[in-house]
């Protein structure tokens, strides 16, 4: 009898044992104190999956909107199913369906492409009445401090003109994104209010996210949308906020992410489908 309860004493003691280790590994690791110093999650751009990843058709959605939502306030994407335009501003997420209206976002919702930041403006500066997407990039290439690091962009004011796009959910299996943006809906909006959203990534990213700019519209009732075709500028003023730090979530192991052929070149594919 008294054998009987040594054992079991032996083997609660055991089970408290792994417990405790299982309890101790899963503890976050905590950087070394200088680096915790730089290291800032409002100064970082957070990007689930790759942009190959998107135009090879991984449209299964990789996390939820409320665990996006811890990672920024700002942002643009897509959906489950390449179910329509997302953009990200003030912490409000929304989406632009194929018929160009801008819905509210639940956080059950999933995306599988996405980058996000917490926006600080670093700079602001007005742009100059009638520049189009093209002299607004030249304009703006010209005042940032580097194009070695990613940028957080808002052109907030007046468009006398901007041509934006979405794209239809898709059913499985999922064709790639270059053959879905061939019947893209497109969406031209005349004297209208509301903010550019988006990033201009380096030229490294290739592959990765979009090299350069890559925008999203959202007017400012909140009411339509897209991803950025073209514009003309009545007035505006843009924001910049310096992003020197960037974190990528991909897929898991279950996901189409596994299998994708990643290695060829896209960048054909990638001009045809944004821009
Ligand atoms: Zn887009």
């Amino acid at each position: 009898m008294f054998l009987r309860k040594k054992v079991c004493i032996l083997i609660i003691f055991c089970l408290l044992c792994v417990i405790f280790a299982v309890t101790a590994c899963s503890t976050k690791i905590k950087c070394p104190e200088n680096a915790d110093a730089q290291i800032s999650q409002r100064e970082t751009l957070v990007q689930i999956s790759t942009i190959d990843a998107l135009l090879s058709g991984v449209y299964d959605g990789v996390v939820t909107f409320e665990t996006l939502k811890k990672f920024g306030d700002f942002g643009i994407g897509t959906f489950e199913g390449l179910d329509g335009e997302m953009v990200a501003v003030d912490g409000n997420f929304y989406q632009v369906k194929a018929d160009g209206v801008a819905y509210p976002v639940s956080e059950s919702m999933k995306t599988p492409f996405a980058s996000v930041t917490f926006f600080d403006t670093d700079r602001e500066v007005q742009l100059p009445e009638g520049m189009n997407y093209g002299s607004s990039a030249e304009f703006l290439d010209r005042i940032l401090p580097t194009k070695n690091i990613f940028y957080a962009i808002k052109i907030e004011g007046t468009f006398s003109y901007i041509k934006t796009r979405s794209v239809p959910r898709q059913k499985k299996p999922y064709p790639p994104l270059v053959e879905v943006t061939k019947n893209q809906p497109t969406f031209e909006l005349i004297n209208v209010d509301g903010a550019i959203i988006g990033f201009r990534c380096p030229l490294y990213v290739s592959g990765v996210n979009v090299p350069g700019y890559h925008l999203h519209f959202l007017t400012r009732n909140r009411d339509a949308g897209g991803h950025v075709l073209e514009f003309k500028l009545k007035q505006a003023v843009a924001s910049i906020d310096n992003t020197s730090q960037f974190l990528m979530i991909l897929p898991g192991e279950d996901s189409d992410f596994y299998k994708a052929r990643l290695t060829e070149g896209t960048q054909d594919d990638l001009e045809k489908s944004e821009k």
